[in-house]
Parts: C-alpha cells; sequence; structure tokens
C-alpha cells in the first residue's frame, strides 16, 4: 500500500485544477491517477476530425494561465489539448500523474480516517483525501441497436475515434444529432461518397461567430494580458446572460428564449434549400432543454445530393445494413457513432464509493435523490470532494465550474488547516437546505417551464429531476464558494 495526503481521480482540467489548488494549499503529496494513457481528459480522448471548442477559447481556460495563442476564437481540438499539457507543465503536475491506472472503488477507513483506493492490478493508495475528477461526458455509450455487434463493416464511436479508418469513396451513416454530430457531420460529408445522418431528436444550431485571431491580436493579447482579460469578460458576460434568462429564468425571460429560437430558425432557413428537410431538422422543444450547439457548416451540409437525412427509427442492423422501421434498408461499410455518453448511470459515481457507515454513494443517489452540498461534497463522505456531482456545473464554460469548486476547496481545506484537524464532513442540514435551495431555484427556469417533454436530455437525472445544472449565476455560485458557513462542515 502506498500512502498520499491526496488521490486525484482524473488528470483532465478538473483534476488539475484540484492538483494546482492543493498546491496553493500547501498539499504537495498526492497523485493523479488518470486510466488513459495521457493528460488531457475530453480534450486527450476526443480527436474526430472537426473537433473544436463550442465556448470562445479566451473563456474556455483557466484565468489563472490565459493563453495568448489560440489561433481562433473557437480553437481547435489539438490546441485544447496542448494546453493541457502546458498546464500541466507549468504547474509541475506530470510527476503526479500516473496514467493506464484505473481505479476499481474507494472505501473509507474510519479507523485510519483515510480513503483506501483500490486500483486495478496495483497496490491500494491509501490517502487523507479522495478527489473524483471523472468528468461528467467520459464513459462513451454505444447504442442498444439489435444486430450492431454483428455488423461487418467498420463501427467507430466519436468518442474512441481513430484516423486508420478509411472513409474515401465508403458508404457511411452516423447515428446521433448532438453537438459532436454537428462537428463531425460536415467533415465526413466531405470524405465520404455516400451519408447517412440517423436523426432520432434534432438539436438546436444557432450561427458560431468564429474567426482565425489575427497575429497583432495575439501579440497584443500576450503583452497586455488585460486586453485579453477585458475579451474574456465581454464573452462571459454574454454567455452568462444567455444561461441565466435564457435556462435559469426562463419563466421570467421566454421572450429572450423564443429570440433565440427564431434566430436558430432564420440560420436554418438561410442554409438549407429543401423544406422538408428543414422541418426534420427543427427541434420541437424549447431552446435550452438540451445542449444547443453553434455552426455555420452543419445545416448546410444537407443540401449535398450525397448526404440523406433519416429520421424513421433504426429496426436493427444487419452486417452490412442499417434497416428502419418501415423496412427500408441502407447498404453501408462505415458506421460512425456520435450517441454520445452514458451520464447518469455510468458516471454518477464513476467509480463505486463507499462512505462512513458503508454507505454507498451510487445507491443513496439512486434511493434517493441525486444531491451534493455546492455540488461538491456529501455528508457520510468524510474528505471526499466529488467535481463531478450532481448540481456542480455552473455557467455555460466548463472552467467556471473548476474555478469554483477550487474557491471552495480553498476554504474549506483551509479551514481543516487552522483548526488542526484530519476530517471534514458536510452536514445533512446544510446540504438538505442547499438541495431545497437549488430544487426551488429551478422553479423558474426552463426545465419545468419550457416544453421538453420530446427533448431526451441529460439535464435530466433518472427521478426526472434536472439536477445535472446549478441553477445560479456563476458570480453567486462563487461567492458562496468563497463564503459558505462554516459550519456547515463539521471537523475532527
Ligand atoms: P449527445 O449530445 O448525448 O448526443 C448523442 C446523440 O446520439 C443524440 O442525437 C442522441 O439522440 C443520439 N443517440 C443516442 N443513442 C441513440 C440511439 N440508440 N438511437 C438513435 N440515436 C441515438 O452526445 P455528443 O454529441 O457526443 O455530445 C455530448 C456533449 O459533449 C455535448 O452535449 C457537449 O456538452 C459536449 N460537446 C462539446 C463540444 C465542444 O465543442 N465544447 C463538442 C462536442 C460535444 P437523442 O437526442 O434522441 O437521445
Amino acid at each position: 500500500m502506498t500512502t498520499h495526503d491526496a488521490v486525484i481521480v482524473g488528470a483532465g482540467f478538473g483534476g488539475m485544477g484540484a492538483a494546482i489548488q492543493l498546491d496553493r494549499l500547501g498539499i504537495h503529496d498526492y497523485v493523479i491517477v488518470e486510466r488513459e494513457d495521457d493528460l488531457g481528459g475530453t480534450w486527450h480522448v476526443n480527436r474526430y476530425p472537426g473537433l473544436a471548442v463550442d465556448i470562445a477559447s479566451v473563456t474556455y481556460s483557466y484565468s489563472f494561465e490565459p493563453n495568448p495563442h489560440w489561433s481562433r476564437v473557437f480553437a481547435p481540438g489539438a490546441e485544447l489539448k496542448r494546453y493541457a499539457e502546458h498546464v500541466a507543465d507549468t504547474y509541475d503536475l506530470r510527476r503526479r500523474m500516473r496514467f493506464d491506472t484505473t481505479v476499481t472503488g474507494a472505501t473509507w477507513d474510519a479507523e485510519e480516517q483515510r480513503w483506501q483506493v483500490g486500483i486495478a492490478g496495483g497496490a491500494t493508495l491509501s490517502a487523507r483525501y479522495l478527489i473524483t475528477a471523472t468528468g461528467f461526458l467520459s464513459q462513451p455509450k454505444a447504442p442498444d441497436i439489435p444486430g450492431i455487434d454483428a455488423f461487418a463493416g467498420t463501427v467507430v464511436h466519436s468518442a474512441r475515434w481513430d484516423d486508420r479508418v478509411e472513409l474515401a469513396g465508403k458508404r457511411a451513416a452516423i447515428i446521433g444529432t448532438g453537438a459532436t454530430a454537428v462537428q463531425l457531420i460536415p467533415e465526413l460529408a466531405a470524405r465520404v461518397a455516400e451519408l447517412t445522418v440517423y436523426q432520432r431528436t434534432p438539436i438546436w444550431v444557432v450561427p458560431k461567430i468564429d474567426a482565425p485571431i489575427p497575429e497583432p491580436v495575439r501579440r497584443l493579447f500576450a503583452l497586455a494580458p488585460a486586453t485579453q482579460r477585458a475579451a474574456r469578460l465581454a464573452n462571459s458576460a454574454a454567455l452568462e446572460a444567455l444561461s441565466v434568462a435564457g435556462v435559469l429564468h426562463y419563466r421570467e425571460a421566454r421572450l429572450l428564449s423564443k429570440g433565440v429560437e427564431a434566430l436558430a430558425r432564420a440560420h436554418l432557413r438561410a442554409q438549407v434549400r429543401d423544406p422538408a428537410t428543414r422541418r426534420k431538422l427543427t427541434p420541437q422543444y424549447s431552446f435550452g432543454c438540451k445542449r444547443p450547439t453553434f455552426s455555420n457548416s452543419y445545416y448546410r451540409t444537407f443540401n449535398q445530393p450525397h448526404v440523406h437525412l433519416e429520421t424513421t427509427s433504426i429496426a436493427r442492423v444487419e452486417p452490412d445494413a442499417i434497416v428502419t422501421a418501415d423496412g427500408r434498408r441502407t447498404e453501408l461499410d462505415v458506421l460512425v457513432l456520435a450517441t454520445g455518453f452514458d451520464l447518469w448511470e455510468a458516471n454518477f459515481p464513476a467509480v463505486e464509493i463507499i462512505g462512513a457507515g458503508g454507505r454507498n454513494l451510487g445507491k443513496w443517489w439512486r434511493e434517493q435523490r441525486f444531491q451534493a452540498y455546492a455540488g461538491l461534497t456529501v455528508p457520510h463522505f468524510p474528505n471526499l470532494i466529488s467535481l463531478n456531482s450532481p448540481y456542480a456545473y455552473t455557467g455555460l464554460s466548463y472552467f467556471w465550474t473548476i474555478e469554483t469548486q477550487m474557491a471552495h476547496m480553498a476554504r474549506l481545506l483551509g479551514e481543516l488547516r487552522r483548526r488542526g484537524a484530519t476530517t471534514f464532513d458536510v452536514t445533512d442540514e446544510a446540504n438538505r437546505a442547499f438541495l431545497d435551495r437549488m430544487t426551488e431555484q429551478l422553479d423558474s427556469s426552463v426545465f419545468y417551464n419550457g416544453d421538453c417533454a420530446g427533448s431526451r436530455s441529460y439535464y435530466f437525472d433518472p427521478h426526472g429531476e434536472a439536477a445535472l445544472l446549478r441553477p445560479a449565476p456563476v458570480v453567486t455560485s462563487r461567492r458562496e464558494a468563497e463564503r459558505f458557513p462554516l459550519d456547515h462542515y463539521t471537523f475532527a
């Protein structure tokens, strides 16, 4: 057994943010375990053609580590991966990382007051603190379609992209029309002979205001970081207005949402010639019920004669074809699955976690409700910081969530040290009050006031509650992280 002060599970931006915070707090004995063979999380795993960030890069990055070198307003995926490497090097995180290391589970050892973290094929790690940073969208989901395993051609999931897959001249199909497919479909269309897009639920797509960042602007960002901070502030304010008014206060600001829907419809009209195709691509649920996206190339792909939009449901896959419910067969060489991720079942939590008194986190969430105080800590799980918890996600850029959680960690672990204590545990009362407040605040949201019935949105948990996003402005979440009442925790 190896002992550390902390074990961090996951070497993506969340895990690296937590590591940077531990160092700032003077906790240097930690290890970051990662099941993949390199760091970067989403941005290491996803490498499909067309991959790019869809939150402007000035905002989608740590505020304390601005990158003046982004090549575009919305940087391509490879630049995010390089940025992750830069952060790991700058903050000396690599030597703490152990790749190809899968956690099998973690158990609170009440006697030792430590977490015992099982490692597949390796020695158990013992740690004072356990920080899980396993991501929200990290367990690729294959569709449960009869016959899919017997397909004789090539099958590739977007999150397991293989550049060796031969596309030129092939008959291809893609299942799914989420944010990934919106980026991937124009790229596939440019490479294959025939492309059939199997759409179950259309996605709202608004124009992407993207462009290369000219060299003089990049130089300005490098020489005068305040200019990049100003750009970040402006972009963040616009995103925040969209999320607070359009999603969280939908009841009061319905008109704004309707305006964005009108913009997306106008975008569709401007880009797609055929009215029947336009109808099929038009969502029948309110904007914001599920994650919308931005693209200037997605819609117009459907004008191309070799691209076919199929909305009849898939009955089965045969070794050489997809057969739809009306009996039509489409013969194929390559099948691309842009079917997303198993969010609630596989990721809450991503590994089995057994807390004090044998409480099993996954079971408890399923038997009770999905909940976590400040989207971060759970009663009866002492010294556990679970970054990917219900109500964790605050605002549209994931970096706001990460930095809010870093601020909470600073206050919590700083107080622990000040008291000379070894454990913290959030109280049942504080947790219940937080959950009640989240539930009440969601009352105004699009999730309960919009028409979300047909959206099939991963924002809703298996109980039907919109428990993923924290229904509060980022500034409020941040202020609470910096000032939460310390008696919300017990320290021992
Ligand atoms: P997703 O949004 O979950 O979309 C999955 C798609 O597959 C949906 O269209 C879904 O249809 C379809 N699907 C799943 N199972 C199916 C089945 N059995 N039969 C038919 N269709 C099926 O996944 P994603 O597109 O990979 O995106 C996931 C998230 O990643 C996004 O929401 C976003 O947060 C993030 N993302 C971000 C960026 C970025 O640039 N920052 C880019 C890509 C993705 P239904 O809708 O009917 O279920």
